[in-house]
């Protein structure tokens, strides 16, 4: 019997290559686990139709665009929308012999921290379903997680994919800006979103991240990756440089547990043969938050614009058009959204613009001066990924600023445009807490490495508690 909650993505494509099982098979096998647990999680908004592919299943952010598959962003503003073509991320995956297993909930246009934005109802935490998967891809982490799927695509902007992979205890990257397609996307803030794989352990992120990445004559912003993405296996990291931020001993917000953790994977790091210094993000802790939150809703306002009951999704009629753009608008929005079309637009707005936006693209530039400095002296910056673990399902949703502070560790680099991996380190209070390594432009081999390394080190158990069989351990 295949236990989906243990089976990592590498070893699934091993089952289907020596014909052990039919790819159809092991789909079912998957349909058959979301079956006897999304009910209760609720991380699927739907699943697909039918089995494509001759390889394993995936699951996709409901942000990514499938090829008559519904895709609403966790809106209804897209109910009902069936695009008519790939996003250049599901035409690899397919590809790449990839079958799609269904779409997964996100916060509405992945603007969020938990979910709890999404218009179809949150998705909720396998280690303990009272709290929240993470946001705004807080689907495919706990679908990941929960052995729904054996791998996932997510969209980070400002640490959707690093943020729940924490809080689900599962692994997560964010990649280099411009390494994968934003074609097909449902764009939130083009400057920073990028479309990263979640997966169970570094090596299956590895090789998604692989089948996903390079140039795309469709995304003008696209690069090829200067090096061929390799699979880690080296269990020592001799010589390698970490760099921890000064400022992280000043921020509050870090939760006991959490720190202490975080202490332990530092110790083993250097156990297993790196140095770790420390480094200074002084801007980057200060001005992240603000800036972030001027430049991602500015861009947002702009990419939102395009919903007008025309072109996608319901329409409500009206006598007159622009009544009709208005009540659709009104109605298909939900409030966070609606927030961050008024933030943008009046950040954007005359008068305001160098004051707001202009301001905030010039720190932007600062942090990646300061980013830079900091990896010109260390291979990799190690944070925790999320100051807390998991929080119960409504305890920050009616305060927004709360749920943005959620962020303030993984926004900073996702501004400088550099790749971020979460890699579970421990548990406080029962629950995961993540490591968050950060490299240089490009560096996704290292954190690989450095992830990998840690990995086996840390034999983090990625199966929740409350969902392992008895008998089953991480070896069996
Ligand atoms: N939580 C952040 C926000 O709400 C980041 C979301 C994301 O990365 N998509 O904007």
């Amino acid at each position: 019997m295949i236990d989906t909650l243990r089976l990592t993505a590498e070893d699934a494509i091993g089952l289907v290559g020596r014909r052990d099982l039919s790819a159809a098979e092991l789909h079912a096998v998957y349909l058959a686990a979301i079956d006897e647990r999304d009910g209760e999680l609720h991380c699927f908004l739907r699943t697909a139709p039918e089995v494509g592919g001759d390889s394993i299943p995936i699951a996709l952010k409901d942000v990514i665009s499938t090829k008559g598959v519904e895709t609403t962003a966790g809106s209804r503003i897209l109910d009902g929308y069936v695009p008519v073509f790939d996003s250049t991320v599901a035409a690899r995956c397919k590809a790449a012999g990839l079958s799609l297993l269904g779409k997964t909930n996100t916060d509405e246009f992945a603007m969020g921290s938990s979910t709890e934005n999404s218009a179809f109802g949150p998705s909720r935490n396998p280690w303990d379903p009272s709290r929240v998967p993470g946001g705004s891809g807080g689907g495919s982490s706990a679908a990941v997680t929960a052995g729904l799927a054996p791998w996932a695509l997510g969209s980070d902007t400002g640490g959707s994919i690093k943020q729940p992979s924490a809080l689900c205890g599962n692994v997560g990257l964010r990649p280099t800006y411009g390494t994968v397609s934003r074609y097909g996307i449902v764009a939130f803030a083009s400057s920073l979103d990028q479309i990263g794989p979640v997966a169970k352990n570094v090596r299956d992120c590895a090789l998604l991240y692989s089948i996903i990445a390079g140039r795309d004559p469709r995304d003008a912003t696209t690069v090829e990756h200067p090096d061929p993405v390799t699979l880690p296996e080296a269990d020592r990291i001799d010589g390698l440089r970490i760099g921890v931020p000064k400022q992280l001993a000043d921020l509050a917000a870090i939760e006991p547990g959490v720190r202490a953790a975080f202490g332990r994977s530092l110790e083993l790091a250097e156990e297993l043969g790196a140095e770790v210094g420390e480094c200074e993000l002084p801007l980057s802790f200060e001005y992240g938050m603000p800036c972030y939150y001027l430049v991602a809703p500015a861009e947002a306002s702009s990419n939102l614009a395009r919903y007008d009951g025309v072109r996608y999704g319901p329409r409500v009629e009206a006598a007159t058009f622009r009544e009709m753009v208005e009540r659709t608008r009104d109605e298909g929005f939900g409030p966070e959204p609606k927030r961050r079309i008024m933030l943008g637009t009046y950040a954007l707005s005359a008068g305001y613009y160098d004051a707001y936006y202009g301001q905030a693209q010039k720190v932007r530039t600062l942090l990646v001066r300061e980013h830079r400095d900091a990896l010109s002296r260390f291979d990799v910056i190690a944070t925790p990924t999320s100051p807390t673990v998991a929080f119960p399902i409504g305890d920050k949703a009616a305060d927004p600023l709360a749920m943005y502070a959620c962020d303030v560790l993984t926004i900073p680099s996702c501004l400088a445009g550099l790749p971020g991996l979460n890699v579970p380190c421990g548990l406080s209070e029962g629950l995961p807490v993540g490591l968050q390594l950060i490299g240089p432009q490009f560096g996704e081999n290292t954190l690989f490495r450095a992830g990998y390394a840690l990995e086996q080190a840390l034999a983090f158990d990625a199966v929740p508690a409350r969902l392992r069989r008895p008998g089953t351990t991480e070896t069996s």
